[in-house]
């Protein structure tokens, strides 16, 4: 439940609603809002309905007790008090007003392709550089990644480019190495339920951009989300990516419906991936319009200098010599939505 304290409650009386929420074994969460200051009482569900048993209503300084009655409390837009989490990933804001174009290769490949896909999506005003370097395969088979060479590509190519990095992490063993490189950790769609992975990721405090699992409910997508949260990191953004349907004639189904109805659920900035959805580089373009326009928080697009040479994810990914196009006609569909480019400033030739 969420205790919505008076305006100018003193910080005596918020320490006291905190010490009486801890007393009945639930944990405090507080959020200091422009005139008011909520603390969220996270316990369990019987707690929850059970808001009298804490005594609170009534008590000095507070105004209501509302129960939040879903299943997810520190992810749902209730605990914000219908403020939107802004994210600062190294300067550039994820969220409000701002609008994440996150691009770069599928994979790192070479230092080449690396360095000169950083290089251009920065110079079109990229927010973030994306690139993996432990890939989640479908088959065992399949190229994994380039693992810790990848990590020190980009590396040098955040040195070289001042881009912050998204990259995945797949496997807890990895967690020091991503980290010393990762701005944003990725959760990748088949980890989203790999619940000591999210725990872990949320004690280490590194914000993380985390998948739809390929058959996850918008539910189960917040429920996952809560893992990170309840560790104490608030930094997370939740990206649609595309999926399972009944329909074969593409890859995965864009819910861009998921942007609305996540941002009306939840406070956490909304990031729409349509090149994992699509599988194919012409949907990318009228995809990613689309989700700008319906109000995402961005988007994480792939991009390579030659997509025919991709090891990885090749058929849908931008062509790096397209890409200031696509950037521009982006920014103006998210303008559509009241929101500017977070990025670093165009370079204009
Ligand atoms: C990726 O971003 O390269 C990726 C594998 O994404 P997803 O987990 O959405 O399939
Ligand atoms: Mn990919």
């Amino acid at each position: 439940m969420m205790i919505v304290m008076k305006e100018g409650a003193t910080d005596e009386e918020v320490a006291a609603v905190v010490s009486k929420i801890e007393r009945a074994g639930a944990r405090a969460h507080r959020s200091q809002g422009a005139r008011v200051t909520v603390i969220g009482a996270i316990g369990d569900v019987e707690q929850d309905a059970n808001v009298e048993s804490f005594g609170l209503e009534g008590q000095p300084g507070v105004d209501r007790v509302v129960p939040i009655l879903k299943p997810y409390k520190l992810a749902s837009a209730q605990i914000t008090h219908g403020e939107r989490t802004v994210l600062d990933i190294g300067g550039r804001k994820i969220g409000g007003d701002s609008f994440a174009l996150i691009a770069g290769p599928c994979t790192v490949e070479s230092r080449e392709q690396t360095l000169q896909t950083a290089n251009t999506v920065r110079e079109a005003g990229a927010t973030l550089l994306r690139g993996g370097a432990y890939k989640p395969r479908t088959s065992p088979y399949a190229f994994q990644g380039l693992g810790q060479e990848g990590l020190r590509l980009l590396a040098e190519a955040k040195a070289e480019t001042g881009l912050p990095i998204v990259t995945e992490l797949m496997d807890m063993r990895d967690m020091d190495a991503v980290l010393e490189v990762a701005d944003v950790v990725q959760i990748g769609a088949r980890n989203m339920q790999n619940y000591p992975l999210l725990a872990e990721v949320g004690r280490s405090g590194c914000p993380a951009l985390l998948k739809r699992g390929l058959s996850s409910t918008l539910d189960e997508l917040l429920m996952a989300a809560e893992y990170i949260l309840k560790e104490g990191n608030p930094d997370v953004m939740l990206c649609e990516r595309g999926i399972r349907t009944f329909e074969t004639a593409y890859r995965f189904t864009l819910d861009l419906m998921a942007v609305p109805v996540l941002k009306e659920l939840s406070h956490l900035p909304v990031i729409v991936d349509p090149s994992h959805a699509a599988g194919r580089r012409d949907l990318v373009l009228p995809l990613s319009l689309a989700a700008a326009a319906a109000g995402a928080d961005g988007i994480i697009v792939e991009v390579h200098p030659n997509p025919d040479e991709a090891i990885c994810d090749g058929p849908q990914a931008l062509v790096a010599d397209e890409f200031e196009d696509f950037a521009r006609a982006v920014e103006q569909a998210a303008a559509l939505a009241g929101k500017e480019l977070a990025g670093t400033e165009p370079v204009v030739a």
